[in-house]
């Protein structure tokens, strides 16, 4: 007579969620032996997945049964023993054996001779199930991503809405983050200041205590806060509603970079590191101490690169003479401000140029990001560059759609970026004069972006937008001369004839000088007209 075990399993896992309740398994399992007339000699009950191999109630059902305590397993279902391929191939093997002689679920009879085949395919089954359930899960949570919905935690400031499984405002918190942006961005905090400062206003740790130092700049450095969020190392627009703007976001980044650094620049052994490029084969330059000599050099992660060292006080002086080149005389910069003044008086014609251009702007950028995609796709590069390139697009993006949005409620909110830009370059060339080797490189940052390489000792650099027209500026005028700024454009195309630089109209009409220089145009053609 065959003695039977009877096993009932159920976990918390969610493949698991449709399945009856241990005490409704146990009730069915017994009925069915009861009305079969089997024996029964024990009941197990495990609660635990059966993902993993290794569960002990079952491993000890098993151990009876090769002891003759049983011959045959009651179950619900087939997939209750087993959900890997070592369990699995352990019944099977079993039972090929008749060491199991029977084992008996709901709406089946396995036997050694006819049914190990059958059981195979119901267990191979029950593994690949396990499979694509975390395939199907985490496309299911990228998927989410996409749409804009952050697939876990939200962050302080925010709550998870359970019900409608969206992210909202926590309206007490929020005012405490975003008065901590505002707080650090005036530069005058360090992060144990924001912690001390969130603390008072209700952003606790866990236990209660001031946030530590590198919680809060995680709070700081998260654009979570701006309206994207990061997920699986990518960065993704998000539906929810931004507690701060892109703009107050980069200015406390600036802050960071700047705070971050110590002031005294001889201990900072790599200040200029993550600011260069090799131009040879493209990898990082990194900057390694001997004989109490800085030298930068290519990582030459790629291998078969040529590249020499330099030495740190060769490379700055290079930097500073570059730095110079895009500096802003004081001249110009007075009769740019002076001029943004009045155009502040007298905006509204210059809003929709200003407007159409961004809007180019945006999907100029989009359509960046999407080539960007295909090159990944295509294999063309490496995920870390595509997820670096990513973030960049992703942040200007986020700049100028801010601009945008703000312009179309009316204003001139081009003058605020345009001023602060005017006061940038005008502080350059005291920043290449000085020693402070990270003011240089924050500075070189704005410029160039990742856009400064180094090749053959030399650095070679491509400026974005405005800087190269400025710098072209400063080629073909004296500091004295400011009569060229004052120069009407002709026609909406930017073909103002000191223009010599090789470059697209297209990028040129984004520039902000130049768009200036169109505003102007509009105001002596107003006069003309008059
Ligand atoms: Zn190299």
């Amino acid at each position: 007579m065959t003695t039977y075990f009877i096993y009932a399993r159920k976990s918390t896992d969610v493949e698991d969620k449709q399945v009856l309740s241990i005490e409704a398994q146990l009730a069915e399992l017994r009925t069915l032996a009861k009305n079969e007339g089997l024996e029964v000699a024990a009941e197990f009950v495990e609660k635990r997945s059966a993902k993993m191999p290794g569960r002990p109630i079952f491993n000890d059902m098993l151990q009876r049964i090769q002891t003759g305590e049983a011959q045959g397993i009651v179950c619900w279902k087939i997939d209750r023993l087993a959900r890997n391929p070592v369990d699995g191939g352990q019944i099977s093997w079993l039972l090929q054996q008749s060491v199991i002689q029977s084992i008996r679920t709901h709406d089946r009879n396995f036997l050694p001779a006819d049914n190990v085949l059958m059981m195979s395919v119901e267990l191979g089954m029950a593994n690949q199930f396990i499979r694509d359930l975390s395939s199907n899960t985490s496309r299911g949570l990228r998927h989410k991503a996409r749409r804009g919905e952050f697939p876990g935690v939200a962050p302080v400031g925010y709550l998870n809405d359970t019900r409608n499984k969206t992210i909202i405002v926590d309206r007490k918190k929020s005012k405490a983050i975003k008065a901590a942006f505002e707080l650090y961005a005036q530069g005058n905090s360090r992060l144990e200041d924001i912690s001390r400062f969130l603390y008072e206003n209700g952003v606790r740790s866990f236990y209660g205590n001031p946030l530590h130092k590198d919680r809060a700049r995680f709070i700081l450095v998260n654009p979570f806060y701006y309206g994207h969020f990061r997920y699986g190392g990518e960065i993704y627009e998000g539906k929810h509603t931004p507690l701060v703007d892109k703009h107050l976001f980069d200015k406390v980044q600036v802050v960071l970079a700047r705070r971050g650094h110590p002031q005294t620049t001889e201990k900072e052994p790599k200040a200029l590191c993550g600011l260069l490029r090799c131009g040879e084969c493209g990898m990082g330059i990194t900057a390694e101490k001997q004989k109490g000599h800085i030298y930068y050099r290519c990582t030459k992660k790629k291998g078969g690169c040529s590249q020499p060292y330099v030495r740190e006080e060769i490379l700055a002086a290079d930097l500073s003479s570059i730095l110079t080149r895009y500096a802003m005389p004081e001249g110009w910069a007075k009769e740019l401000s002076r001029m943004a003044d009045e155009d502040e008086k007298e905006s509204s014609r210059t809003t929709a140029t200003f407007v159409h251009g961004l809007r180019e702007q945006v999907s100029d950028l989009s359509r960046k990001l999407d080539r960007l995609t295909d090159l990944y796709v295509e294999q063309d590069i490496d995920r870390e560059t595509y997820l670096a390139r990513k973030r960049g697009f992703m942040s200007e993006k986020k700049s100028v759609e801010e601009i945008l949005s703000k312009s179309q409620r009316g204003g001139t909110p081009w003058l605020e970026p345009m001023r602060e830009w005017i006061k940038d370059a005008s502080l350059l060339d005291g920043i290449a004069k000085n020693d402070d080797l990270p003011s240089k490189k924050s500075s070189l940052q704005k410029i160039f972006g990742s856009n400064l390489t180094l090749r053959n000792k030399k650095v070679e650099e491509i400026p974005a937008k405005q800087w190269a027209t400025l710098c072209v500026a400063r080629k073909n005028f004296s500091e004295n001369e400011r009569s060229f700024i004052l120069a009407p454009a002709v026609g909406l195309e930017p073909t103002t004839y000191w223009l010599t630089a090789n470059r697209s109209t297209i990028e040129l009409r984004r520039n902000m000088l130049l768009f200036l220089m169109i505003t102007l145009k509009t105001r002596f053609q107003n006069k003309n007209t008059k």
